[in-house]
């Protein structure tokens, strides 16, 4: 009856206190496991605890428990009196997950924000924020970068603009890059075309592509059906082949087709004739004849519809009489000046050799005067 009313009482007033502690019990009677284990002082000191603290608050608890760090890490847990009600934090990084999804807190163990309710003393801490850019590879795969910061889940739509050149070269166009990384090859062929012809020159003719925008290079380009003027050596002749044909016939005559000039193609193709070769010949007479036509008619013509010119040109005429007899004057100047300059040519050579005698008459002289004088000594 004692203990029991005993217990009823401890119970009573530490519920709070055996709520947080499931692993043990603070005070009060407690079922022993081996009756003969259970030693006679220890019973008293069971009995003389429990009754000393029998109605009166229960004393600080002695039980050693292990205690886990604020970051809950496994491994760091400390043995700690139970009384004793201080946290601590251990030497381990947080290494809790950021809500990115992608990476862990890297501070040093922290009280994490949502804890047990035992806990709700400490002040919780937030794990750092994930400042990074989103490092995730873009599904289906491209060589943008995600524009958002690094977050869980899926990247959203790449929506880069991709730009690339219709076949024939004759607009760009701007796929968005989901789309267009989004097809088959085949199907981005198809996307590139402008749907206009494809204009491009055709590698043996001179003309453009009749097909619509294609990829590769322009099919059938010995197949040309544009039509061509075939002519005869002479120019004459003149006939409408089908380029196709014009390209084999030069093929036949041993030239390549685009090896062939742009104004030399399709010219003798076909032979010239006796039609030919008479127009020809009076083409010609007719060139001669209008030539000679032209040297006849050319002055009269011009003195009738260009009285002016007439005009000048006799003043010209006029001017020019008095400079034939300017030009007798200056020849006889001319013929003065040369005898001029002859005849001083002439006595500068007599002087000069005069003087050259003299000169050598007087050295020989000088000559004479110092042998002279020399003997004397
Ligand atoms: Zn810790
Ligand atoms: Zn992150
Ligand atoms: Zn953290
Ligand atoms: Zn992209
Ligand atoms: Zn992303
Ligand atoms: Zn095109
Ligand atoms: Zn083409
Ligand atoms: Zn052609």
């Amino acid at each position: 009856m004692k203990v029991q009313t005993h217990r009823f009482l401890c119970l009573y007033l530490c519920l709070n206190y055996l709520q947080s502690h499931e692993a043990h019990r603070c005070h009060g009677a407690r079922p022993p496991p081996n009756l003969e284990f259970t030693l006679k002082p220890k019973k008293k000191k069971n009995t003389q605890q429990s009754e000393s603290v029998l109605g009166t608050p229960c004393p600080p608890c002695p039980e050693l428990e292990w205690r886990p760090c604020v970051g809950q890490h496994i491994g760091a847990e400390r043995m700690m009196v139970c009384s004793n009600k201080s946290q601590f934090s251990c030497e381990n990084l947080c290494g809790n997950p950021l809500p990115c999804g992608n990476h862990y807190c890297t501070k040093t163990c922290h009280p994490l924000g949502n804890q047990s309710s035992t806990n709700q003393s400490l002040r919780s801490e937030a794990c750092e924020d994930c400042s990074l850019s989103c490092q995730k590879e873009r599904k289906p795969k491209c060589q943008h970068h995600c524009p958002r910061r690094c977050h869980p889940g899926d990247c959203p739509p790449c929506k880069v603009l991709v730009k690339r050149s219709c076949h024939c070269g004759a607009m760009v166009h701007a796929f968005e890059c989901i789309y267009y990384n989004g097809l088959s090859s085949k199907d981005q062929e198809i996307a590139r075309s402008c749907g206009g012809p494809c204009h491009r020159k055709m590698p043996n003719c001179t003309h453009l592509c009749p097909e619509t925008c294609h990829p590769g290079e322009c099919p059938n380009p010995n197949k040309c059906g544009k039509k061509v003027t075939v002519r005869c050596k002479c120019q004459t002749l003149k006939k409408e082949w089908l380029c196709q044909d014009v390209q084999a016939a030069h093929n036949r005559a041993g030239s390549h087709p685009s090896d062939i000039p742009k104004n030399q193609f399709g010219v003798g193709l076909i032979p010239c004739n006796s039609d030919c070769k008479s127009k020809v010949q009076v083409v010609e007479s007719e060139l001669q004849l209008r030539k000679s036509r032209v040297t006849e008619v050319k002055e009269p013509d011009n003195e009738k519809s260009v009285p002016k010119r007439r005009k000048r040109r006799e003043r010209v005429v006029e001017s020019n009489e008095p400079t034939i007899l300017q030009k007798i004057i200056s020849r006889t100047k001319q013929v003065l000046l040369f005898i001029f300059f002859l005849v001083i040519l002439v006595a500068a050579t007599h002087y000069g050799y005069k003087g050259l005698l003299q000169l050598n008459d007087w050295m020989n002289k000088v000559d004479e005067q110092r042998q002279r004088s020399s003997r004397i000594r």
